[in-house]
């Protein structure tokens, strides 16, 4: 690779390693105790290439968008050809062949009809959330509740943050944040005695809670990511969608993290047999290449927003809304997708025998897995994001070449698919010597 270095007269902070920069922000960062930030200058495959020349495995796909890999080719190539061609156009006035092909071909793959363009995954899910309401609205049904479960998280904005979880992250805002029902998330991981007791006991506060007209139950299907990678099994995502059809509510999977393979199938709704209402998309949507969201609705959804009185429409947009060059990257990723099914469908089964021997660690708990995503606790405590241990795991398994970011005590890979077997070799051996020292 060829690294790109700043001449020093433009750089502030030109010494190597890590600092931080007198201008930059950066997202969900306490600078007054976090290590400063790694200067990256390059990136191939599952590979980032640093500046003073020393090469990290990216094992979680840079905050689960990364896809294929860094700079892969055939997406690079489709972006520089759109952007000498058409790079932006007001989506108001103008539709365009490669908005028109990616919705063909995501409501093809997701059974959803409609797709709504917007920037990344908080933006899907609040339009998800505003779909729903809105089509209650326009109905003239009175359905005051919204559902989601405990643990949930589903991105940064306000509606968003109000149907995710509580928790330090929005504490702040607390009076700001609409209420929202919640029900709760009967987590798994491999040798769980008590998953049916606790599944048992879900639904039925699930059953309780749908007794109050409901609007809509939004769940991030077989995986919550960022509350640390707590998985369900499909079964209890089936009784949830049947109570949820009883009920007459609309379903919505937010699958910003599942999505496009992650879980061993293209969609995780599919992979847990169910079929959602509204669909959230966004990280691996473009291959991890460029910010865009997607939300895919069932058509007699997008019928309730048909009508001559202009407060039937759906009053939402973004500026860059179907920017041709995500709808390009994600028309290329999915050619690869499709081109490459083992590379995902297969995931499970390379991860298991690594998982299984770090199982056999005594700091290694509730080890669980699911498509390419493999995390384990790190002590018995329960999993809490402030638990420092993730990070001094993170930090020694760095020395050794590769790039986690645990949540708390939550230790987690979520390589691009192109890791070859050697580097996810490496991932796992970094590991195991890590816990050894720590
Ligand atoms: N939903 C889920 C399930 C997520 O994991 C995330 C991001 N981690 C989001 C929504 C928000 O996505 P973004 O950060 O792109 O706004």
């Amino acid at each position: 690779m060829n690294g790109t270095q700043l001449p020093e007269c433009l750089d502030p902070v030109a010494s190597p390693g890590s600092s931080w920069h007198p201008n930059l922000w950066h997202p969900t960062t306490q600078v007054a105790t976090a290590e400063p930030p790694l200067r990256v200058v390059a990136g191939k495959g599952v590979w980032l290439e640093l500046e003073d020349g020393r090469r990290l495995i990216d094992a979680i796909s840079s905050w689960w968008v990364t896809l294929h890999g860094h700079a892969e080719p055939r997406i690079a190539t489709a972006i520089a050809t759109q952007a000498v061609t058409l790079e932006q156009v007001i989506f108001a006035n103008f539709r365009h062949p490669p908005a028109e092909r990616l919705a063909e071909r995501l409501s093809a793959v997701t059974g959803l009809e409609r797709l709504f363009f917007s920037d990344n995954g908080s933006t899907a899910v609040e339009v998800a959330l505003k779909i729903a309401w809105q089509w209650w609205h326009n109905r003239g049904e009175q359905r005051s509740q919204l559902i989601a479960f405990s643990g949930a998280y589903h991105g940064d904005t306000f509606g968003a943050m109000a149907v995710g979880e509580r928790s330090a992250f929005s504490a702040a805002f607390e009076p700001l944040l609409f209420h929202v029902a919640r029900a709760p998330w009967p987590a798994t991981w491999w040798a769980d005695a008590t998953v049916e007791a606790r599944e048992q006991e879900a639904l039925q506060q699930l059953d309780s809670l749908l007794e109050t007209p409901t609007a809509a139950v939004i769940l991030e299907p077989l995986v919550q990511g960022a509350s640390g990678m707590a998985m369900v099994r499909p079964a209890f995502l089936q009784a949830v969608e049947q109570r949820v059809r009883q009920a007459g509510a609309l379903l919505i999977a937010d699958e910003v993290l599942t999505g496009f393979g992650r879980c061993g199938a293209l969609f995780a709704s599919q992979r847990a047999g169910i079929q959602p209402d509204l669909m959230a998309l966004s990280k691996g949507l473009t291959g991890g290449f460029l910010p865009m969201g997607v939300t895919m609705a069932r058509e007699a959804l997008f019928e309730g927003f048909v009508g001559e009185q202009p407060q039937l429409t759906f009053f939402h947009g973004h500026s860059f809304t179907g920017n041709p060059l995500g709808c390009v990257a994600a028309l290329a990723s999915l050619d690869l997708l499709e081109e490459n099914p083992d590379r995902y469908r297969g995931i499970e089964e390379r991860h298991r025998p690594h998982l299984e021997r770090l199982a056999a660690h005594q700091q290694v708990k509730r080890p669980r897995l699911l498509g390419g995503i493999a995390a384990f606790d790190l002590g018995a405590e329960p999993a809490s994001y402030f638990n420092p241990a993730g990070k001094e795991l993170a930090r020694r398994v760095r020395e050794h070449g590769v790039f986690l970011r645990p949540l708390g005590s939550v230790v987690y890979l979520m390589p691009p698919l192109c890791m070859e077997a050697a580097e996810l070799d490496a991932c796992y051996a970094a590991i195991a010597t890590a816990l050894d020292e720590g």
